[in-house]
């Protein structure tokens, strides 16, 4: 892998800054406020994604604040400039899901995640503004989409894996219904300052366990296991190089004014003396095809793809993990051309490693 694609496989779009609740690990800097997305932004966006989405699959994901918080008329009318062969995504915490907004998501063929912590008290830091626990507005919100037989996707933030807790939460899940599950170990990034170091050994133990736990019962899609199994096998038969894309997806985010944030969206919103406000451009004045066309002209674009370069020359690691995201570099240095952070060695190098452990365990022949 080398390099910035020109052309992504998928946008994100905000159609709010605002979100309902305050998560105490959220790293978004203005989710008090609603800014609202106007619809030439969606217009722009859905001219310059066309040509993109004819040649294959192509997907809007809508990721806030709290996409919801737009409101239904608002979001349907965001949607609309988009052609029939678009994929729709919501990241959602849930807690507006109600009938109105399933037939919504049925209406548009929105596809759902939501973002839930594992069980009741593993949601302490899930607040709504006024500080009370929002695990029931959540659950509530999963209730309807069962109801409305809407199958979702679950996104759980861990803020402390360890041994003991990859068992607990991938029953939770299982129980929950979800038909995808994705595991973020909490980062340090945007205005979350709280530490993500933890003992190496109770990380990788988190991996293994919570393979261990898949495997007992694999119905959930667990996206990151799935994912590094799919390595370790193309490692095995040889054909590791094939397994990244060739260059990197950029990723566009279109902020709530249209502004443009390539490859980490968590940049959106932030400023910085060196570097801006880390946009490339604005789809309402530029297309967002020339936008990508010269990406490699953002300063801290062209230093993070030399941080990339660092991660191959150095890291035993690269093949699987492929230099991980820029935010990361940015939130914990404050530069793009580092390598480690305390993000990869939770979600990739212990990752891959608590795998390998448990393939280790379990069956030592296929690795030796
Ligand atoms: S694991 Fe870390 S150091 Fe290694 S390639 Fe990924 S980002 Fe770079």
């Amino acid at each position: 892998m080398r390099g910035m694609s020109a052309t992504p496989t998928y946008v994100v779009m905000q159609p709010t800054t605002l979100c309902n609740l305050d998560c105490a690990y959220c790293y978004l800097p203005f989710r008090g406020d609603d800014r609202r997305m106007p619809v030439e932004v969606a217009r722009a966006v859905a001219e310059a994604v066309e040509p993109w989405a004819r040649d294959g699959r192509f997907s809007v994901v809508w990721h806030g604040g709290e996409p919801l918080a737009a409101g239904r008329d608002h979001l349907a009318a965001l949607i609309e400039p988009f052609g029939a062969g678009i994929e729709h995504h919501v990241q959602t915490n849930a807690t507006l899901i109600d009938d109105a907004w399933c037939e919504f998501f049925t209406e548009h063929r929105v596809r759902v995640s939501v973002s839930v912590d594992g069980p009741r008290e593993r949601n302490g830091d899930r607040v709504t503004r006024g500080g009370k626990p929002a695990y029931d507005r959540i659950r509530r919100g999963i209730e309807a989409l069962h109801r409305h037989e809407i199958p979702f996707s679950a996104l759980c933030v861990v803020g402390d894996p360890r041994p003991g807790l990859a068992t607990e939460l991938y029953s939770y899940f299982l129980d929950l219904g979800c038909e995808v599950l994705g595991i973020n170990v909490e980062e340090l990034e945007g205005v979350n300052r709280r530490t993500n170091r933890h003992e190496a050994a109770d990380v990788t133990a988190f991996w293994a366990e919570l393979v261990s736990a898949w495997r007992h019962d694999p119905r959930i899609h667990l996206r990151e296991v799935e994912w590094t199994l799919r390595f370790a096998a193309a490692v095995l038969d040889g054909t590791a190089d094939e397994v990244l894309p060739r260059h990197l997806d950029p990723i566009p985010t279109i902020a709530q004014d249209g502004s443009v944030v390539l490859l980490s969206p968590e940049l959106a919103g932030f400023k910085d003396p060196r570097y801006g406000d880390f946009t490339s451009g604005n789809v309402l004045n530029t297309r967002l095809g020339e936008i990508l066309a010269g990406a490699a002209g953002t300063p801290w674009i062209a230093e993070f793809l030399r941080g990339v370069e660092a991660c191959r020359s150095s890291c035993a690691y690269f093949g699987f993990c492929g230099g991980a995201h820029a935010a990361n570099r940015y939130f914990e240095h404050g530069r793009f051309d580092v390598t480690e952070t305390d993000h990869c060695r939770n979600s990739k190098i212990r990752l891959l490693e608590g795998v390998l452990d448990h393939a280790r365990d379990h069956e030592p022949a296929a690795i030796r």
